[in-house]
C-alpha cells in the first residue's frame, strides 16, 4: 500500500467512529438500547442533520436526489471521473438497533474524512450515500432509495404507498425534503465507478469462524408477495362455524401449508409472514379480510423459482372458506458482486493483517441495486450472537473500526483506478 494511502487508513479513528455512533443512537432511542428510525420520520431526519453537520464541518458538498437519497462528496482531480461511491441507511426498523444501516454510513464519513485529514489527492471523487427507506418498515418495500436512484424503478411508484397511519410517502418525502434545505440537487441515475458498502453481518458466520472482516461474494435471492384473504364479517357469538368465511382462520391454514412448503432439511430457504392486518380487528367480530405479507429468500435462482411458483397454488389450495389473492410486491436477485471489488477489499483486508473470509448476504441491501449499475461489493463485520433487527444487537468498536480501514484502503484504491 502506498505512503499515502497508509497514512489515510492510520488516521481512521475508532473513538470517533464509536462516539458518531453513540450519538446517531440516541436519535429515536427504544428501551433495551434499540433504536426505532423510520424511513422520514423526524428521527430520520434529525438524524440527516447531524450527518449534514458533520460533513458540512469537513467542508464536504452535500446533496439530495428526488427520493431524498443524501450525497457526501470529496472531489477528485478528475472533474471527469464518475466518483467511487460508498454508504448504507440510516433508518431502521419499528425495533432495531443501533448498529443496522447507520454503520455503513459513519464508517464511509470516517473513511471520507480519514482520507481528507491525510490529504490524499484522488483521480475520482469519493461519495458517501445515506440511502432513503431502506428497511421498507413504514413504507414498503424496502431498498427504495436504491431502486429509484439507479432506475430500477420509478419514483412515481411508490409516492401513493401509504403507512400504518395513512401518511402518503408523497407527503413524508416532501416534509424531509424541505427539512433539510440549500443542499446540491442530485440526479437520479448518476454514473458511479463503483459501490462499497459496510454493513454489520446480521449473521453468526463471522462471530463463529472468529474473522473480523466479511468479504461478501453476492446476496441472496428475496421475493415479497401481499396474500389477501376475503371472507365475511359476522358475529362471533351467534355465527355458527359452518356459516362462516373466516378470514383469519383460512390465513392461519395458508401460513401453515407455506411453512410446509418451504421447510428443507439444510436451513437455506428463508420463509417470513412479519406483518398482518385484520379487517375488523375486533375479538368478537369474524374477520372480514385479511392481509399479510409473505419474505421468501435462497442463495439459489432455481430454487427460490421453485418455492415461488408453488406458493400461489399452495396460499390457494389452503383456504377452506375464502377467496385468496396473491400479489408478488417485490422480485429480487440473487446477486453476484464484482471479483475486481471483492479482490480490492479481500487484499486490503490482508495489508492492514485483518482476518478475512468470503462469504454470502443472507438479507438484502443497497448494494444489491447498485449492483446493476457499477462494479460492487460489501464488506461485513461481525456482531454480537448474530443478533439483528433487534434493540440488542451490538457490534465492538475495533471491529468497527477495522472494517472502515479496510473500507478506506479498497475506496482509495478503486478511486485511482
Ligand atoms: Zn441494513
Amino acid at each position: 500500500m502506498r505512503e499515502a494511502h497508509q497514512d489515510a487508513v492510520s488516521r481512521v479513528s475508532e473513538e470517533r467512529l464509536w462516539r458518531r455512533h453513540v450519538e446517531m443512537a440516541a436519535i429515536g432511542a427504544i428501551p433495551g438500547n434499540g433504536v426505532n428510525r423510520a424511513a422520514l420520520s423526524k428521527e430520520d431526519i434529525a438524524a440527516r442533520k447531524v450527518l449534514i453537520g458533520w460533513a458540512r464541518d469537513r467542508n464536504f458538498e452535500v446533496g439530495l436526489d428526488a427520493i431524498g437519497n443524501l450525497f457526501v462528496r470529496r472531489p477528485g482531480h478528475d472533474a471527469a471521473a464518475a466518483p467511487v461511491m460508498t454508504g448504507s441507511h440510516m433508518d431502521s426498523q419499528p425495533r432495531g438497533g443501533r448498529f443496522d444501516g447507520i454503520y455503513g454510513v459513519l464508517a464511509a464519513l470516517e473513511a471520507l474524512q480519514a482520507i481528507d485529514e491525510a490529504g490524499v489527492k484522488t483521480r475520482r471523487p469519493i461519495e458517501l450515500v445515506a440511502w432513503t427507506n431502506e428497511e421498507g418498515g413504514r413504507f414498503p418495500p424496502c431498498t427504495m432509495g436504491s431502486a429509484v436512484h439507479t432506475g430500477a424503478r420509478e419514483l412515481e411508484d411508490f409516492l401513493d404507498v401509504r403507512d400504518n397511519e395513512g401518511v402518503a410517502l408523497r407527503d413524508a418525502l416532501a416534509q424531509a425534503l424541505a427539512a433539510t434545505p440549500g443542499l446540491a440537487q442530485r440526479t437520479l441515475r448518476a454514473p458511479a465507478a463503483a459501490y462499497i458498502e459496510a454493513h454489520i453481518e446480521q449473521g453468526p458466520l463471522l462471530e463463529n469462524a472468529g474473522k473480523t472482516i466479511g468479504v461478501v461474494t453476492g446476496i441472496q435471492g428475496l421475493r415479497w408477495y401481499d396474500v389477501e384473504v376475503f371472507g365475511k364479517t359476522d358475529h362471533a357469538g351467534t355465527t355458527p362455524l359452518a356459516l362462516r368465511q373466516d378470514a383469519l382462520r383460512d390465513a392461519v391454514n395458508i401460513i401453515a401449508a407455506l411453512h410446509e412448503l418451504t421447510r428443507d432439511a439444510t436451513d437455506t430457504v428463508r420463509f417470513t409472514v412479519g406483518r398482518m392486518l385484520v379487517t375488523p380487528n375486533s375479538p368478537n367480530s369474524v374477520a372480514s379480510h385479511v392481509l399479510f405479507s409473505v419474505d421468501l429468500r435462497h442463495p439459489d435462482p432455481a430454487t427460490i423459482d421453485r418455492l415461488a411458483k408453488a406458493a400461489e397454488a399452495t396460499a390457494k389450495n389452503a383456504a377452506k372458506q375464502c377467496k385468496v389473492t396473491v400479489t408478488p410486491t417485490l422480485h429480487d436477485g440473487p446477486c453476484v458482486f464484482d471479483p475486481g471489488v471483492i479482490d480490492a477489499i479481500e487484499r486490503a483486508a490482508n495489508e492492514l493483517k485483518v482476518p478475512s473470509v468470503r462469504l454470502p448476504s443472507g438479507a438484502s441491501h443497497d448494494a444489491m441495486y447498485m449492483a446493476r449499475v457499477c462494479p460492487t461489493g460489501m464488506i461485513f463485520v461481525p456482531c454480537e450472537n448474530g443478533v439483528s433487527h433487534n434493540e440488542a444487537e451490538n457490534a465492538r468498536p475495533a471491529d468497527l473500526a477495522a472494517g472502515a480501514r479496510v473500507l478506506t484502503a479498497a475506496l482509495l484504491a478503486l478511486a485511482n483506478d
